[in-house]
């Protein structure tokens, strides 16, 4: 809602706000989805440029660990054309991205584009900002997704004895300014097309909003080229009632003050995998410990803390490792998930030419491949 949303009005994203994120966590996050962008690149040849496209940038940290990769990577880079796409409907957090990434120098409603806003990173790589991603041109593109579709609006369906009813948001007619939940009569047309025959739980949500996206970014790489991470907490189609609300980092009544606190539902990446339709391969989901650390997390680790001998530095990178690895924290509940070109997988016996010699690479983070 553009003026009584929670992201045009609070966003409150940081330890001063409601929830914080991995990127806000610690700088290697975004150091490491860097090089995962930058080893797909190598994998599918270098092409002569690419755009990487993150939606949902928040406050522009995870986009800004990138770019400094990107630098310290530029003499790899110097052939390739790079270009930044920010996805952003939050006014305010577009604002906030704009001075964190080019100190505030941007221009609005630029004439001969179709982004709304475009300035040039600290490190001279131009950048554009979207309210949809349909407006970002099409190209060779890596899509970042980090804690984006967990904030996409849901349906929420419940099955009763009477078949499956959606559940509705109603005014309490009993405390004026409440609202309530209620179960729609009969069955209504998202019930009719959101529930698979072969259903098992009892209540289900579904974000269409996501399948949208996610077929989008399908077509796009299966015609252009590119991959897609997407990371966020969720399951494989096996969980039920997970929609919640945050606000200063304590679970809030989603519907109380509507627009005042962050709500989130987790991710169903089985959803995900089924709206790819086929166009892309889909790794995944696997849990953001294993994938950091097949990204290398720990040699990252101990460079840093040989780098410096502040103990408080020390004390600070050891725990935001803990915070993103611990199985109790974000180690397990966060997975990455990503869409790739099929014939980034194929495997080498199954190619046309079965005497063609090295295997693919396996695509960085996923270790042994996950192929769905
Ligand atoms: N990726 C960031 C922020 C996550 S919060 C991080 O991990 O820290 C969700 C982000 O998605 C915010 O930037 C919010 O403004 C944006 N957002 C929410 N709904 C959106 C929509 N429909 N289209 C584009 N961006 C959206």
């Amino acid at each position: 809602s553009p003026p009584q949303g929670y992201y045009t009005r609070r966003a409150g994203i940081g330890e001063s706000g409601d929830f914080v994120t991995s990127p806000e966590i610690s700088q290697v996050f975004g150091e490491l989805i860097g090089i995962w962008c930058i080893s797909e690149w190598i994998a599918m040849g270098k092409p002569k440029a690419f755009q990487l496209v993150e939606l949902g940038p928040g406050r522009g940290t995870l986009t800004d660990d990138i770019l400094r990769v990107f630098n310290q990577l530029a003499s790899l880079l110097s052939k390739c054309d790079v270009s930044i796409h920010l996805v952003e409907v939050s006014p305010k957090l577009s604002e906030v991205q704009a001075l964190m990434l080019t100190g505030g120098k941007v221009q609005s409603n630029p004439e001969d584009e179709s982004a709304y806003m475009k300035g040039v990173s600290k490190t001279g790589i131009p950048i554009f900002w979207y309210r949809d991603i349909q407006d970002v041109a099409p190209g060779y593109s890596f899509y970042l997704a980090h804690e984006f579709f967990d904030a996409l609006p849901i349906h929420k369906f419940q099955r009763t004895e009477k078949g499956w009813r959606e559940v509705l948001v109603d005014i309490d007619p009993e405390v004026p300014d409440q609202l309530r939940f209620v179960l729609s009569p009969s069955s209504t047309p998202a019930t009719e097309n959101f529930i698979q025959p072969e259903e098992t739980r009892d209540h289900v949500e579904v974000c269409p909003e996501a399948g949208v996206i996610i077929q989008r970014l399908a077509c796009r790489i299966e015609k252009d080229g590119g991959a897609a991470l997407v990371a966020d907490y969720g399951h494989d189609g096996t969980k039920t009632d997970t929609f919640r609300g945050f606000q200063n980092h304590k679970l809030h009544d989603v519907l109380r003050a509507p627009g005042t606190a962050d709500l989130t539902a987790d991710v169903d990446f089985s959803y995900l995998r089924k709206m790819a339709q086929g166009r892309t391969a889909t790794l995944g989901p696997v849990k953001q410990r294993e994938f950091l650390k097949n990204m290398g997390i720990d040699l990252r680790l101990q460079v840093l803390l040989q780098n410096s001998r502040d103990p408080a530095t020390h004390e600070q990178l050891l725990h935001s490792y803990d915070m993103l690895m611990n199985p109790k924290k974000m180690g397990d509940c966060f997975n990455f998930f990503a869409l790739l070109p099929h014939h980034r997988l194929a495997h080498p016996d199954t190619k046309q030419k079965p005497e063609s010699k090295s295997p693919l690479p396996p695509v960085a983070g996923f270790g042994e491949l996950l192929l769905k």
